[in-house]
């Protein structure tokens, strides 16, 4: 059985590491959606902990899985969130116009997907590149006409980037630096590709709002690093870049977007010094608040499981909505399966038919909540229950009901 890479020192910064504050056992990973003639065989498990250093305040995971294993045929397409399009729809625009980019700017994005942010761009006459490692997401955005180099940035596509002279005025990379356990060599390659006035932009989920809002569920094997504020400054000052400006994201459960130029650049916005303080008050940094954080989590899977066993002990029938991979770290550290969640439902063709990792849950299309009529569908990608409640008024008239699991269990009735 494979086995992930134990860290002892930080990533960030190489200090001892203290014990993990939140241990949410031994899990398969999160997008290793199973076919069913596969039902029968053993998953491989990884150790899945999270610890906070008390020198740079970087959480991660105590153990690392190498990216090729985890990213070589990813299952995530960008494109089916139509909260997630209208978000990168309105990012382009914002960063077109705040930075002035025209026909002759260039933009890179790292882990470009299926060119879902990158089209926006192409659309006002920008040059873009992508770069995405799954190759059967890189041939989806070369289909949509977006030029995308298949491979992981770092130090090598660095040197390509610069060999064939495209320095990028502007750099994005959504949802990718919580995923690379070689965030130094990153940030360092990242500065590489940058012009000297050049900005790069990185969107990641905050954890000022995982712990506000019990998200653990965002925490799986894929998700090296959750993010403070007071931990990206040490990472980028160590990359010999500036962190220039901050905003806060609704995304994912809350999101930061951070601004990065050369080390040159002028003083910060007042974002920036104000975020900071905010963190150092509540406790960001120092190891108090994520010991509480641990013992939440705890309580939020009591609740859940006591509401699940008394709607199974009363004769209800109970399925969920959605197949996103926070969705398996939720049911396997919770310890759900198909006693207790029948069936899940997912838009995405390319999940349809298959089982989730651990608790074997199978994924049908979304009409089967139509047709099987379970009393309950527990919603797992939480972050956008809104707009899954407004597509789904008819289960709701027919009598359904939805179980919103974070930050604490609730149902919803109409
Ligand atoms: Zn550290």
């Amino acid at each position: 059985m494979p086995d992930n890479h134990k860290t002892t020192a930080c990533l960030g910064c190489g200090a001892a590491l203290a014990p993990p504050f939140l241990n949410l056992g031994r899990t398969p990973l999160a997008n290793s959606y199973l076919r069913p003639e596969h039902a029968a065989a053993n998953e491989p498990v990884f150790d899945l902990a999270v610890t906070y250093c008390g020198q740079c305040h970087l959480v991660q995971l105590t153990s690392t899985v190498p990216p090729e294993s985890l990213f070589s045929e990813y299952l995530y397409f960008s494109s089916y969130s139509e909260s997630y399009l209208a978000h990168a729809s309105e990012m382009a625009d914002s960063l077109i116009s705040r930075l002035n980019l025209d026909s002759s700017s260039r933009v890179l994005e790292i882990a470009s997907n299926d060119g879902y942010l990158l089209q926006f761009f192409k659309r006002r006459g920008i040059p873009v590149l992508g770069i995405e490692p799954a190759h059967n997401i890189a041939v989806q955005a070369r289909e949509r006409g977006i030029p995308t180099m298949e491979c992981f940035f770092g130090t090598d596509s660095a040197a390509a980037i610069v060999a064939r002279n495209s320095l990028a005025d502007l750099i994005i990379g959504n949802n990718v630096m919580a995923h690379v356990p070689a965030i130094n060599a990153f940030l360092s390659a990242v500065r590489t590709c940058l012009k000297p006035q050049g900005t790069a932009v990185f969107e990641f989920p905050y954890l000022g709002d995982l712990l506000d809002n019990n998200e653990f569920d965002t925490i799986y094997h894929e998700h090296v690093f959750y993010y403070s504020l007071g931990a990206v400054c040490a990472l980028v000052r160590r990359a010999r870049l500036k962190l220039v400006d901050v905003e806060r994201q609704s995304v994912h459960g809350g999101s930061l977007r951070i601004f990065l130029q050369h080390e040159s650049a002028g003083p910060p916005a007042p974002a920036v010094p104000a975020m900071l303080e905010e963190e150092k008050r509540r406790g960001l940094l120092g190891p108090e608040l994520y010991r509480s954080f641990g013992k939440a989590v705890e309580d939020l899977k009591s609740e859940l499981l006591r509401l699940l066993w008394e709607l199974r002990a009363s004769g209800k029938s109970v399925a969920a909505y959605g197949a996103p991979a926070k969705g398996n770290t939720l049911l396997n550290y919770c310890g759900v399966g198909r006693d207790l969640v029948q069936f899940t439902v997912d838009r995405s063709p390319h999940k349809q038919g298959l089982l989730l990792p651990g608790s074997r849950i199978p994924i049908l299309a979304p009409q089967a909540l139509l047709e099987k009529r379970p009393q309950y569908a527990v919603i797992l990608p939480w972050n956008i229950a809104s707009e899954i409640i407004e597509q789904q008024q008819q289960y709701l008239r027919a009598g359904g009901k939805f179980i919103i699991p974070i930050p604490h269990p609730v149902i919803v009735d109409g």
